[in-house]
């Protein structure tokens, strides 16, 4: 008999089975085995994937950088399909639409328009693609609109459009004119709704009609995957010790949250509330995913940072007293950085990243990847070079508070890490999770 760490209930071993702490979608297959548990069971492994993972991997924000991060490790030379990206809901209302539907805009690598008509679920309305279970409930359509861009590299084009929504219900239709019978190339051969649709959208879709398309955000979207990487990270790292005290009860808290539940007390701050841009870049790596824990005198840190954009901090455990594995598996601080598409996780020390990223002494793997990002992210910019449509500059983003506070105070150690270890705390100290 073993207790789970998540749902805290005592099970049968057969009732266990093995977990990624970090989970597959931030390359959490490739992290050190001190990461993988057998200390949680069956039902919390596939319930907490399904809606605790996948509603922060589907969250508008979390999905579009995780695609660019695939964008970036594109190698032109081995030709891969590449992930679409999630435009929202549109105001395209297609012929014999019935009610309950949706229409989805997705757009491919070069481009191509890629239209999904699917059941609305306003139970996970956040999640881009929709409620996975409603989904697969029903066979869906989706059409497929070929850009100006797509002629030079059919492969790709073809390769992605192919590939979404493979091992899905979806019916998948080319709108555009081809050489070849659409059945022979991996789609599917159209009925007369589908003929109707077709004209439909190569009227509305073709000549850059302007689009009004909306986006749906659950606020909380990120609390109990935060909560969840918390508990299990700090598990795995420290061991049984950090499981039973209050702080850790809160975690549990907040990891079970439901939508009206009083807010759990959690320290931290989630990306929404992060507009430290200094502690963005320092804590993360391009086209990667970095876990960095960190050990402070209020606890241990757990910092969560996807391709220097979006970052949270957590405080994920009250430091046990005498606890031997802080020295043995976090030492100065530890951290993870993961290259999912290229199925990587280079483990560092906090000062070893640090001094890579400075310039001060290279980590070779790192380096080596950071080549391979140039040339995937040259090839496909020049593919799209003669697209007339510029994407406008982002806004300015207001200098952070944390940041004057870094400047005009002494950090606590010398170098970086005291910077990193004082805004830590400043973070700690000053804001709740939310
Ligand atoms: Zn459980």
């Amino acid at each position: 008999m073993k207790e789970c760490i998540y749902c805290r209930k005592v099970k049968e071993e057969s009732g266990f089975s093995l977990e990624h702490i970090v989970p597959q979608f931030l390359g959490g297959s490739r992290v050190p085995n001190l990461l993988k548990t057998k200390q949680v069971c069956k039902i919390c492994n596939n319930n907490l994937g399904l809606f605790v993972d996948a509603s922060f991997e589907k969250s508008f924000l979390v999905y579009s950088y995780l695609t660019e991060q695939a964008y970036a490790f594109y190698d032109p030379d081995n030709p891969t399909a590449l992930p679409l990206r999630c435009f929202g809901t549109t105001d395209l209302s297609p012929p014999h639409m019935v009610e309950g539907e949706i229409c989805e805009l997705w757009i491919g690598p070069l481009g191509e328009q890629i239209i999904w008509i699917r059941p609305d679920d306003k139970r996970l309305y956040w999640y881009s693609g929709g409620n996975p279970r409603t989904v697969k409930s029903k066979k869906t359509r989706a059409y497929f609109l070929f850009s100006d861009q797509s002629s030079k590299d059919l492969n790709l084009s073809w390769l992605s459009l192919k590939n979404a929504f493979e091992g899905r219900r979806v019916k998948k239709i080319i709108c555009n004119e081809i050489d070849v019978a659409a059945d022979k190339i991996g789609f599917d051969v159209s009925d007369d709704i589908d003929n109707d649709r077709i004209e439909y959208f190569l009227e509305k879709c073709t000549n850059r009609q302007e689009r009004r398309n909306k986006f749906s955000l659950y606020s909380k979207y990120d609390l109990r995957f935060l909560a969840k990487l918390a508990i299990g990270v700090s598990f795995s790292l420290l061991g049984e010790d950090v499981l039973r005290n209050d702080y850790m009860d809160e975690l549990n808290k907040a990891l079970w949250h439901k939508e009206d539940d009083p807010l759990p007390n959690i320290n931290g701050v989630t990306a929404f509330n992060e507009d430290n841009q200094h502690l963005k870049s320092l804590c993360g790596y391009k086209n990667a995913t970095t876990i960095i824990v960190f050990p402070t005198h209020k606890g241990l840190v757990l910092n969560l940072n996807i391709s220097q954009s979006a970052n949270w901090v957590i405080k994920c455990a009250e430091i046990p007293n005498n606890n031997e594995n802080i020295i043995n598996n976090i030492g100065e601080g530890v951290c993870f950085i993961l290259f999912k598409p290229i199925q990587k996780c280079i483990t560092l020390s906090l000062p070893e990243f640090i001094e890579h990223k400075e310039g001060i002494s290279l980590n070779h793997e790192l380096s080596e990847i950071d080549n391979m990002v140039t040339k995937g992210n040259d090839y496909i910019k020049q593919l799209l070079s003669s697209d007339e449509k510029k994407l406008t500059n982002k806004d300015k983003i207001a200098p952070s508070r944390n940041l004057i506070l870094l400047l005009h105070k002494p950090s606590l150690n010398s170098g970086k890490e005291g910077l990193l270890k004082f805004t830590f705390l400043a973070d700690l100290e000053s804001k709740r999770f939310f």
